[in-house]
């Protein structure tokens, strides 16, 4: 299964890549999380996109594209994959585009998470991320279990929230998300390739109208 998770930021794509990872055994590729690992490792490449994540922008194509590439490579991806939080331009879906027929191997389907845009400032207000796991929690939506959070796998919960989900940042997230993003929706639409979910509710209920949608159509 090889599926692409479109939606702005705070819809829950990172929270139900989670939940598919553990039920279809594929990997979820992130990259804001690869992105991250690189500001943590202080890479070039990681100097280079912290400023411009901090400030809610995006990362250049050139850049993206180019990790993408590494991390579809590995062996792990080779069942297939998540693609959480890429493509989030319309260059970058027509690069991933070449990038898989060159291996002949397209993308089954991209799936939209519909999600009211005040509840998505609530949803990345309460974010945390547990600095030893990277799990992800919610304050308001999904604590985590007390103590400790990752059914015990790390010592001391210790949650954090992630500069760019302070709220003066969310609102030019969204923004962005509007002009560079949403384009993508048409994009996916004219292939045929669009799947769109209601992804408001609790966990469970959005994993099952993930797996709907995502069930072989007959
Ligand atoms: P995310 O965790 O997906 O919300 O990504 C956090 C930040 O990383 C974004 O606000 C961007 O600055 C950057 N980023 C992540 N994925 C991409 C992408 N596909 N293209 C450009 N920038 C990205």
């Amino acid at each position: 299964m090889r599926i692409v998770f479109l939606g702005a930021p705070g819809s829950g794509k990172g929270t139900q890549s989670q939940r598919l990872v553990e039920r279809h055994g594929i990997p979820q590729v992130s990259t804001g999380d690869l992105l991250r690992a690189h500001v943590r490792d202080g890479t070039e490449l990681g100097r280079r996109a912290k400023s411009v994540m901090d400030a809610g922008q995006l990362v250049d194509d050139a850049t993206i594209l180019g990790m993408v590439r590494e991390r579809l490579a590995a062996p792990d991806a080779a069942r297939g994959f998540i693609l959480d939080g890429f493509p989030r331009t319309v260059p970058q879906a027509e690069g991933l585009e070449q990038m898989l027929a060159a291996i002949g191997q397209p993308l089954d389907a991209a799936v939209l998470f519909d999600v009211d845009s005040e509840l998505l400032v609530k949803r990345i207000s309460g974010r945390r991320t547990c600095q030893d796991c990277g799990r992800v929690f919610n304050v308001h939506t999904a604590p985590p279990p007390s103590p400790p959070p990752c059914g015990g796998q790390c010592e001391t919960p210790r949650l954090v929230q992630r500069p760019d989900d302070k709220e003066e940042t969310v609102a030019r997230r969204l923004e962005v998300y509007e002009e560079q993003t949403r384009p993508l929706v048409g994009f996916y639409e004219q292939r045929g390739l669009l799947r769109s979910i209601d992804a408001e509710g609790d966990l469970p209920t959005v994993t099952a109208r993930l797996e709907a949608a995502l069930a072989p159509r007959g």
